[in-house]
């Protein structure tokens, strides 16, 4: 019952194939595993190479003498070896011994066996070895469910979600990412012990959830798996089922959350953005008189839990300020006009003004079709956006034709003043009430000074 991929040869890069060569004439046997095999049999190029091997990690760094080794993880049996500038990491055949805290194991033993070094690894999709001549190990049956599209514990699903509690965000975040389904065991092994995730860091849990809400299927998780998602976002739960009951809209709140991530390109600020964008409404909702639904002061509220749930998975400021200010401005009237295209140009900056063009498509997208046509006029600012830009128009204090040193040479001494007078020429600029020249500009500087 040989398939073909089981006789199957990969094409691996240069310092991939030195790296077995090295190991085999020190005497060891080294191995592809997890993530690099995975993306070969879905024909998705690897990111990174990780191996597996008999030796030690002393054994390791003695074998890979001349090459530069990085003690990434000893004590885990991890090294890195840089190959032609390629980063291998690769890690001593392991079995980890009993998890206490659903995070660490409590010790981790050494072995020379590469069955028990797979049968610790999370999903039967991850636990596939690969070796140019001996071709696939896959004692888990993971080639079979990469064919039938299929995230499966290693072993007990159960046990596995309670070693590592991580396992159960990693599950979701490969369905959403390969768009595969949940074996059901896996599934319920997933749900049952969701409340664990409260044990995991903030940042594994974050670096999980950047992937997953870029996933190509990320409308299903999070429309099918809204109670694990809500240990971490609690404010997913109310929006479940959530009727607008309002004729802008056909879908319930956390459906058009979802239908409106998958319509933007996998950028986690984007998804993001979206994700919280309308997480406020269960609080704000209000009903008139003629039983119409209506989210007075959404954005604002959902500013205020997009930004405290980033914070709390520690994402960087920079993009809690991206996603704060695209979730406040979702919903905002922009005139389409070249003035008004160079006041948000000036507000958010370009690329950040883009994304909220696009975050205010995806969210028309998602709503009920009558109300398309507002996405026309989307259009219409981004073509006078690139206008805009083409023409290299003055809309930030950088492209004024005036500066501070200017207008010290006025005279003016004081910092606040300066600042006072450039923010005004810039807004008659924007404007387009002065033309961005130096000479009209000293002048306007003359009379608006205080003193
Ligand atoms: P990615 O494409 O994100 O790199 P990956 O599967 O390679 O996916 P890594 O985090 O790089 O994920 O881990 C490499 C391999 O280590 C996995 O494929 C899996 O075999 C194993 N692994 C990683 N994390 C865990 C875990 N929490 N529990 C069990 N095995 C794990
Ligand atoms: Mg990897």
């Amino acid at each position: 019952m040989t398939s073909a991929w089981e006789v199957m040869r990969l094409s691996l890069p240069k310092p991939v194939e030195k790296a077995f060569k090295r190991l085999e004439s020190c005497g060891f046997c080294g191995y592809l595993v997890g993530g690099c095999v995975r993306d070969y049999l879905l024909n998705t190029p690897p990111t990174d190479f990780d191996m597996t091997t008999d030796a030690t990690p002393a054994e390791m760094i003695a074998c890979f003498a001349g090459y530069r080794v990085l003690e990434t993880g000893i004590r885990h049996g991890t090294v890195t070896v840089i190959i032609d500038g390629m980063a291998i990491e690769m890690t001593t055949h392991r079995i980890e011994g009993d998890y206490s805290d659903s995070r660490h194991p409590d010790a981790v033993q050494f072995t020379r066996n590469l069955v028990d070094d797979l049968a610790r690894r999370d999903f039967t999709i991850n636990a596939i070895a690969y070796h140019p001549q001996k071709g696939l190990i896959d004692h888990y049956g993971g080639v079979a469910d990469i064919k039938k599209k299929i995230i499966r514990g290693v072993g007990d699903p159960h046990k596995r979600m309670t070693e590592d509690a991580l396992r159960i965000l990693r599950g979701l975040r490969f369905a959403a990412v390969l768009g595969f389904a949940l074996e059901g065991q896996t599934q319920r092994a997933i749900r049952q012990n969701c409340g664990q995730l409260a044990n995991i860091s903030a940042e594994r849990i974050a670096a999980e959830l950047n992937k997953l809400i870029c996933g190509k299927n990320v409308k299903a998780i999070i429309l099918e798996e809204t109670a694990v998602l809500g240990v971490v976002i609690p404010e997913l739960l109310p929006a479940k089922n959530f009727e607008q009951q309002s004729p802008y809209h056909c879908y319930d709140v956390l459906t058009h959350t979802a239908v409106a991530m998958e319509t933007l390109a996998p950028l986690p600020r984007l998804r993001w953005a979206m994700l919280f964008h309308d997480l406020g409404k269960p609080q704000t909702f209000t009903r008139d008189a003629a039983g119409v639904g209506h989210f007075k002061g959404h954005s604002k509220c959902s500013e205020v839990i997009a930004r405290e749930r980033l914070r709390a998975l520690r994402i960087s400021k920079v993009t809690i300020d991206q996603v704060g200010l695209l979730v406040k401005y979702h919903g905002v009237h922009i005139d389409v006009d070249k003035k008004s295209v160079k006041r948000w140009l000036n507000r958010l900056s370009e690329p950040l003004f883009r994304d909220l063009i696009a975050i205010k498509r995806g969210d028309n997208l998602a709503k009920a079709s009558k109300y398309h046509s507002r996405l026309e006029s989307l259009q219409r600012l981004e073509a006078l956006l690139d206008q805009v830009i083409a023409e290299k128009a003055c809309f930030s204090l950088k492209d004024l034709a005036v500066n501070g040193h200017d207008l010290i040479g006025l005279g003016i001494k004081n910092g606040e003043e300066i600042g006072r007078i450039l923010k005004l020429l810039l807004t008659g600029v924007i404007d387009e009430v002065y033309q961005n020249e130096k000479e009209v500009l000293i002048e306007k500087a003359k009379e608006l000074r205080r003193c």
